[in-house]
């Protein structure tokens, strides 16, 4: 058995727990990052796509290694299409504000690429077991290393970046699962397409078979979701019968198509953790919640957490202060829920209800009806998509 000491044991090398260490090296403070995924596993993993204004401003402080708005798209609006016909939310009109087209692995490569330069200790095909002593001055993380030998990390303070299944989570909430919880009776059908764009912007889509997403990756690569049943088998389907189901779902336009070479089901949930913090461990990013993808918020949540708990460490290990780490469920807390609700509103709005009846339906093209053609309607969906401002800074 190994046991190692920093000064903040980060279990997680996705957004958040990578971006956390980036902010606290700025402040001078050691930490270790662990995964279990082996560092090719993590850059290749296709997951969200968005970043909100707010959070390319800060990845802009990792320097040259940010390739958001080089290699990124930047886009001004989105379309939501009902009823045969396509409505543009104009962010830049309404807030003045907008986001950028680009995949989370390529956010993680950069990530990756300026922690490696700056020497962090990250580690690769560790797996984190449970925490000890979230009560006591000295935390511990039980994991296993990636020869498969025990290895514990003492730290000041443990921070659960590992996910949704965070096994972390027991430490500070005493449970695995304890949390708010809400699911959804759909998933989504993604496909990765070698076509050229449909459109300039992200499509939200909703029709009498249900909502799709048409999405963008680069000129020659698409990706698109459609709304299906959780237990879909993804392989069920031939490509002719994948190509029918979406472009049935965007009446009023053609998508282009092209072969399609990766298939995934994507399911939903909304959930936030009882509790974000317990002693000397914390909860970040998808450990401390999920929502369903629909709002483009998950990754951006988890930026957001990690400022506020920055702040919060960066006072409790330079100058002994509590006051901001007993804040930080609260302050976290408040954007979580708007992006939970505004995650939920643009479900509901845009996805058919298998037990939906005729009053349903009619009822959802009211609201779609009544956010296109209020200028407030559409403030508040660009307000909220292009993400709230940051309650803390660098
Ligand atoms: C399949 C999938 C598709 C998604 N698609 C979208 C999308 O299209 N749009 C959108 O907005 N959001 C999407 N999301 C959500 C978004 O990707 C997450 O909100 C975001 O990744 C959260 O970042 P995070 O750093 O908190 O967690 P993660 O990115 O999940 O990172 C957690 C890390 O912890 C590691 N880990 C887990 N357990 C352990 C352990 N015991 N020991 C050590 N390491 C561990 C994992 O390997 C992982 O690298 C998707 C999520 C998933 C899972």
């Amino acid at each position: 058995m190994t046991r190692i000491r920093t000064r903040v044991a980060i279990v997680g090398a996705g957004p958040a727990g990578l971006f956390l260490s980036h902010l606290l090296a700025g402040a001078g403070i050691e930490s270790i990052v662990i995964d279990n995924r082996t560092r090719e596993q993590i850059e290749t993993t296709i997951r969200a796509g968005i970043l909100e204004q707010g959070t390319v401003e800060v990845l802009d402080s990792i320097g040259e290694h940010s390739r958001a708005r080089t290699v990124g798209h930047r886009h001004d609006g989105i379309e939501l299409r009902f009823a045969g016909a396509g409505h543009r939310i104009d962010f830049q009109k309404h807030v003045g504000r907008s986001v950028w087209l680009y995949p989370q692995h390529e956010v993680l490569k950069d990530l990756l690429a300026a922690r490696t330069a700056a020497g962090q200790d990250i580690r690769f095909g560790v797996t984190a077991d449970h925490v000890e002593g979230a009560d006591t001055a000295t935390p511990v993380v039980f994991a296993t290393d990636a020869e498969g030998q025990p290895l514990e990390i003492e730290a000041d303070f443990v921070v659960g970046a590992d996910g949704s299944r965070s096994v972390v989570r027991a430490a500070v909430t005493g449970s695995s699962t304890g949390g708010y919880f809400r699911e959804y009776p759909f998933a989504w059908f993604g496909i990765l397409c070698e076509a050229p764009p449909s459109a300039d912007e992200l499509i939200y889509s909703n029709s009498p078979d249900g909502f799709a997403l048409i999405s963008q990756r680069s000129d020659t690569v698409q990706r698109m979701y459609f709304q299906c049943d959780p237990e879909a088998d993804p392989a069920a389907l031939s490509e002719e019968q994948l190509w029918e189901e979406l472009q049935k779902r965007v009446p009023g336009t053609t998508l282009k198509e092209g072969h399609i070479f990766q298939r995934d089901i994507l399911r939903f949930r909304s959930f936030v953790a009882h509790e974000l913090r317990h002693g000397r461990a914390a909860l970040v990013g998808d450990a401390a919640h999920t929502v369903p993808p629909t709002g483009a918020k998950g990754m951006n949540l988890a930026i957001a957490d990690v400022l506020v708990l920055n702040k919060a460490l960066q006072a409790l290990l330079l100058e002994g202060d509590e006051r901001l780490l007993d804040e930080y469920a609260e302050v976290a807390s408040q954007r979580i829920w708007k992006a939970q609700h505004f995650s939920w509103w643009m479900t509901s709005m845009l996805h058919v209800a298998p037990d939906a009846s005729d009053f349903d339906r009619r009822r959802q093209l009211g609201e779609l009806r009544t956010v296109v053609e209020s200028e407030a309607g559409q403030t508040y969906l660009a307000e909220a998509y292009t993400g709230w401002p940051l309650a803390v800074g660098l």
